[in-house]
């Protein structure tokens, strides 16, 4: 038989350290061992109930097939209105590509605006994706420091180091994956006057933006006074609990959103027509189930921080998203390895930090998207493998 010989680009992709926690806890499980899953970065609410309504009542009046590229016109037009209302910034139609998921947006924006060899800057820690997207548009990923001491916030002289002559985009996430962090106002301003000083493209991931909690605001990159070289991402997976929907959208100059969807032909055609109804639904309809889940995951952040009171162990508070970073410099061990052992000995499965860049090589990721109880008992096996 001859052998198979893939192109570069496959063997070239960052894989995400997640993925390959999940699989050793579902190899635990068939052996019949329990496992508090604190890994995964997914809602644990249903899809509401109205939006399941409106894609099951589109498919018994006979769903249309395809959209065109860029989507269904009501939906982009509900995005516009979304983004007019919470940024202040008035977005017409043209402006919105909607996309199979937040995750083909950013692939997307990065498509459209990189040549082979221009470094794109990226969170650290960040989410793993942001490293396979930029290798597969040709780019190359510069990290740039986020400061666990202050928050995860950026460290705007270490960012500015770090743009050179070929520096062309400068990634921003906030709320963010995996630090829970959430930008100020004047964090944002001043990043987006550095990537003005040096034409850059912001293209900033706000999938989060709807949860905020403790008191934090979510500050936007796409703003009134933001230039057109800024790229809103975001989507219904984690407002809407829909992320097995696949919806996302980008939001940005009308040239650069046509771009988008142009590469969507060779590569899905359209986002899946039931999943855009289901998306215009969630937009659309009654938004109580996104202030539901916005305040059980605040709470949950507050009970994570009440359980590791006196630890040490909490890098820093969450405001936004549904994450917590913990602090394992003390096991002696990487974070893969303590993310091994934590599983076997413990039970519990959490990210390593290390796949989300250097910053967090000694820190793990735990989710909040998991019950009350899960998060307690987890967190206080994490706490009993690391005694102060
Ligand atoms: N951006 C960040 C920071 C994420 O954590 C995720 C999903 O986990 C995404 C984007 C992708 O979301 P979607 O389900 O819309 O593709």
């Amino acid at each position: 038989m001859s052998e198979t010989v893939l192109a570069a680009r496959v063997g070239a992709l960052h894989r995400s350290g997640i993925r390959a926690v999940m699989a050793l806890a579902a190899q635990r499980e068939r052996a019949g061992k329990p496992v508090i899953h604190l890994e995964v970065g997914q809602p644990d609410f249903p899809t509401p109930a109205h939006i399941l309504d409106a894609a099951c009542r589109a498919m018994q009046n006979g769903l249309p097939g395809y959209t065109p590229n860029a989507g269904i016109t009501s939906l982009r037009e509900a995005v516009a209105e979304r983004v007019t209302r919470l940024n202040g910034r008035p977005v017409s139609v043209d402006s919105v590509c909607i996309t199979s998921g937040a995750v083909a947006a950013l692939q997307l924006a990065l498509l459209a605006v990189v040549e082979p060899g221009d470094e794109v800057l990226i969170p650290d820690p960040g989410w793993p994706n942001y490293r396979s997207a930029t290798t597969l548009a040709g780019g190359v990923c510069v990290p740039y420091p986020l400061n666990p001491v202050r928050g995860f916030a950026i460290d705007l002289d270490a960012l500015a180091a770090r743009i050179s002559a070929r520096s062309r985009v400068l990634m921003l996430n906030s709320p963010g994956n995996p630090t829970g962090a959430v930008f100020t106002a004047e964090q944002v301003a001043s990043v987006l006057a550095l990537a003005e000083q040096h034409g850059l493209y912001v293209l900033s991931d706000e999938v989060y933006e709807d949860l905020v909690f403790g008191g934090a605001r979510h500050a936007s990159a796409f703003t009134a006074a933001s230039s057109d070289r800024v790229i809103l991402v975001s989507g219904a997976s984690k407002s809407y609990a829909m992320t097995g929907w696949r919806i996302g959208w980008l939001v940005a100059h009308p040239a650069l959103a046509a771009g988008a969807a142009a590469l969507v032909e060779p590569q899905t055609s359209c986002p899946a027509t039931i999943a855009q109804v289901a998306a215009e639904a969630a937009l659309r309809g009654p938004q109580d189930a996104v202030g539901t889940m916005r305040d059980a995951y605040g709470r949950r952040a507050q009970l994570a921080a009440a359980c590791l009171e006196g630890t040490g162990l909490l890098v820093a508070r969450p405001s936004g998203a549904f994450y917590a970073m913990l602090d394992i410099a003390r096991s002696g061990l990487d974070s893969s390895m303590f993310v091994q052992r934590a599983l076997e000995i413990s039970g519990v499965a959490v990210a390593p930090g290390s796949t989300f860049g250097a910053v967090a090589a000694k820190n793990v990721r735990v989710s909040l998207a998991s019950s009350d109880d899960a998060i307690r008992e987890g967190l206080r096996r994490l706490a009993d493998l690391l005694p102060g």
